[in-house]
This record gives C-alpha cells, sequence and structure tokens, in this order.
C-alpha cells in the first residue's frame, strides 16, 4: 500500500469505532435507498418517477419526496424500489469494510463511492443504467475530497497516482464498451473511471486488482445466471454492482491480508 495508508494499515482491528460509525451510516443511507433508486430508474429518455408506478399516488413535493425509508407505496402496498432487506446489510457491510480498512480523507471518499454505489447497484439492477445525475456529481465529490486529503496531508504523489487510476479504468472499459457492442455500457465505464480515481490513490497495482475482481466477479456470476438459467447466452448482466465489489475487495482484502498472513 502506498500513500496516506502506508506502515498503518496493520491496524485494522483498533479502528473499531471508525468501523461502527461507517457502518452506521452506511445502514441509514441504504435504508434512504430504495425510494431514490425507485424514481431515478427509468429508462434514459424517460422522466424521473413522480409518483407509484402501480396505482399512480403521487411521493410528497420536495426533499420529503426522496428521502424516504419507504419502500412500499403507502395509498396500495406495491413495492416502490429495491428491498431494504438487502440495501441496509450491503450499505452496512460496504461502509463497515472501509471503514476498517482505510482512514483519513481517502475512507470519506470511498463511503460516499460505497453509498452512491448501492444506490446504483440497485438502479442498474433495475433498468440496466447507470445515471450520470449519480456519476457526475459522484466523481466531482470524489476529486474534491482527495483533493483535500492531498493539500492537508502532502499527499500529492497519491493524487496524481489517483487520477492516473481513473483516467486507466476510464479508457480500459470505455475501449471495452466500444468492442463489446453495448454489453458493456458507457456507464460502465464512467463508473469504473470513480472507482479508479479512489483505487488509484493506493497505487497503479491496486487500480489493476480492483478492475480484474471486478471483472472476475462479473464473470462468476454470469456462469451462475447461466447454470440457474436465469439469463441465455445472449442476455446481458448489468456490470456496475460487479465493478463495485470487485474494487471493494481489493481494498478490504489488501487492508485485511497483514492480518491473515503475518501471524
Ligand atoms: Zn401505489
Amino acid at each position: 500500500m502506498r500513500g496516506a495508508c502506508q506502515g498503518t494499515v496493520p491496524a485494522m482491528p483498533l479502528d473499531s469505532t471508525v468501523t461502527l460509525i461507517s457502518a452506521a451510516a452506511g445502514a441509514v443511507c441504504g435504508a434512504l435507498t430504495p425510494r431514490i433508486a425507485y424514481r431515478l430508474a427509468v429508462a434514459w429518455d424517460e422522466p424521473r418517477r413522480a409518483g407509484c408506478g402501480a396505482c399512480a399516488a403521487a411521493f410528497p413535493p420536495g426533499r420529503a419526496g426522496w428521502l424516504s425509508v419507504a419502500a412500499r407505496c403507502p395509498a396500495c402496498g406495491a413495492a416502490t424500489g429495491p428491498s431494504p432487506w438487502w440495501t441496509v446489510p450491503v450499505g452496512a457491510v460496504a461502509a463497515g469494510g472501509l471503514g476498517a480498512s482505510l482512514h483519513g480523507w481517502v475512507l470519506v471518499a470511498a463511503l460516499v463511492v460505497s453509498v452512491a454505489g448501492v444506490l446504483l447497484a440497485a438502479i442498474d439492477l433495475a433498468v440496466h443504467r447507470l445515471p450520470d445525475a449519480i456519476t457526475a456529481p459522484l466523481a466531482l465529490a470524489v476529486v474534491m475530497l482527495l483533493g483535500i486529503g492531498a493539500a492537508t496531508g502532502g499527499e500529492w504523489a497519491a493524487y496524481g497516482s489517483a487520477f492516473v487510476g481513473g483516467v486507466a479504468l476510464l479508457l480500459a472499459f470505455g475501449l471495452l464498451s466500444v468492442v463489446s457492442g453495448g454489453q458493456l455500457g458507457l456507464g460502465d465505464a464512467k463508473l469504473a473511471a470513480v472507482l479508479g480515481l479512489v483505487l488509484g490513490w493506493f497505487g497503479w497495482p491496486m487500480a489493476v486488482a480492483g478492475a480484474a475482481l471486478g471483472v472476475l466477479v462479473n464473470g462468476l456470476v454470469a456462469i451462475v445466471a447461466l447454470i440457474m438459467r436465469r439469463v441465455g447466452w445472449r442476455g446481458s448482466l448489468p456490470m456496475g454492482p460487479a465493478l463495485l465489489v470487485g474494487a471493494w475487495l481489493a481494498l478490504v482484502l489488501t487492508a485485511a491480508a497483514p492480518l491473515i498472513f503475518n501471524r
């Protein structure tokens, strides 16, 4: 590991407060995910959902219509969004794992990505899209948060490395999206760029490992889906969730490795 975590990664079990706070924040954001995911999970040329798709009951106007833990329509009981039975635990485990593995501003950046990642995964699973409305501000937030980390900790080398990671994964997955003829979308390439920024902070091997693990997870899911006959050979699976899991695994396993091997 390079950058902010140099020499301090094995402190994993000691930072339990940070881990718990991260996990709690991930759980709360996971609880708020279904409504936002439901409203944004539309085809690219459709307007955001303003109400229940089953009975057309409108969501409250303004912030109250977005920030709600309700995952079902109060009028008809139809599901409005993904189940909180997965968004809450996944949000908690994702953020908690990062809280145990990273520290400093790169942890803040990674937590923002993990919270947005649960939302992006929910939307990608629903409509095979990773909306720019989320990935663009997310990329900006990561650039800013890592910039604060670089400025306050003098970590300019890590910051430069983050941009190398982001651009490398953007180009790699952008190229894949062109040659795959749409199996892998440009949205996946943009998400890969965001993940490359965070992974790249720790050097290019971390960016490569995160991307490779994402492709591996995607392949394993595809094989299982084929065996279970959930998709045909021509069917396409959303890649966003696999990319997120791969990046998460690279960061968490790297932090956990000294605990496992240096006994
Ligand atoms: Zn309804």
